[in-house]
């Protein structure tokens, strides 16, 4: 029997009206700003669509772009004038920088109120204090996906492949919040295959095409496929499709997790405005707006 396909690009466009509804209800402006320096193709669609989709919802957008050798002074320099900027609600830096430039640095610079990649260690520290409030999108977007399809973490063992700080780490935290008891693996973890054979819920957030194959999936387990890697074959992801043969529930790619991070990100983005007009205490609009 074959997998229940998890289709993220229809759940996608289900949230992405939602948080344009949500916009609407909030009642004041919402803005969110990019930065994108360089020419690495990928990343100028990949902000071009979170701009789209921002227009889509109603989230007005600044869209910052530099050329690659610009000086990381200069980033930082107009990362602080958008922190100070009362209009804008959500910094988003695009990632991979260039090589000269030092990406911790970089994204700390982010006031973490606006931090809408949830990347900052005050955003971190929260997820893992279990008081989240800006989440990296990516596991936000496969928490709403497990929901989506009723499969409960809760008592489930959710075994997650990789450890990085935006996507296997708080996927991880994510998990623990919702009650599974989970495993991190990684590229040192032995026997990797042993592990994953005990999972409920199967996470592969690598960047390795066809890591996971049958042998390593419990039969009816739920297999999440974080993976995006571009190969002759076109876009495919870490865990082999023979997979859909052997998992009660699976996510295609591309169409699975992919399309979710762009919603998860305008939610956050709203997030940030409605927590920020918070701490301004009383009306939605900012003095000056
Ligand atoms: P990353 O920072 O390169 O981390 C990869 C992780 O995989 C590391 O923790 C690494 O272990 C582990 N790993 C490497 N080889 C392994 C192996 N043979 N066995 C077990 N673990 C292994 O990557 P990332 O940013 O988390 O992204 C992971 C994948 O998700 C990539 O394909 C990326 O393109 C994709 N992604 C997709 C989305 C989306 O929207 N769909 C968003 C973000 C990322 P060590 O820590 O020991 O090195």
């Amino acid at each position: 029997m074959s997998a229940v396909r998890m289709d993220g690009k229809a759940l996608a466009e289900k949230l992405r009206a939602v948080v344009a509804e949500d916009v609407r209800a909030f009642g004041g402006p919402v803005c969110l700003a990019t930065i994108l320096v360089g020419d690495d193709p990928a990343s100028h669609v990949y902000v071009g669509k979170k701009h789209e989709a921002s227009h889509e919802a109603g989230i007005e957008s600044r869209d910052h772009r530099f050329p690659s050798d610009t000086p990381e002074t200069d980033i930082l320099d107009l990362i602080a004038e958008l922190n100070a900027d009362e209009s804008v609600d959500g910094i988003l830096v695009q990632l991979p920088l260039p090589e000269h430039m030092n990406e911790p640095s970089v994204t700390r610079a982010v006031d973490p109120d606006k931090d809408v990649d949830g990347f900052h260690p005050i955003n971190a520290g929260r997820l893992f204090l279990g008081e989240p409030l800006l989440v990296p999108a990516t596991p936000l977007g496969v928490m709403a996906m497990l929901a989506e399809y009723g499969i409960e973490p809760k008592g489930a063992e959710a075994v997650v492949i990789g450890r990085s700080e935006i996507v296997g780490k708080p996927m991880s935290m994510l998990l623990l919040a919702e009650h599974a008891t989970v495993t991190i693996c990684h590229s040192r973890t032995a026997d990797l295959g042993a592990h994953a054979r005990r999972a409920d819920i199967l996470v592969a957030a690598v960047g390795r095409p066809g890591l996971v194959t049958p042998d390593m999936v419990k039969p009816g387990a739920t297999v999440i496929d974080v993976g995006v890697n571009r190969t002759d074959k076109g876009l495919v992801g870490d865990v082999d499709p023979a997979v859909f043969e052997v998992a009660g529930h699976m996510t295609p790619v591309p169409g699975g997790v992919g399309p979710m991070t762009i919603a998860m990100l305008l939610r956050n983005t709203l997030t940030a405005a409605q927590h920020r007009s918070e701490l301004r205490g009383t009306g939605v609009a900012a003095p000056g707006r």
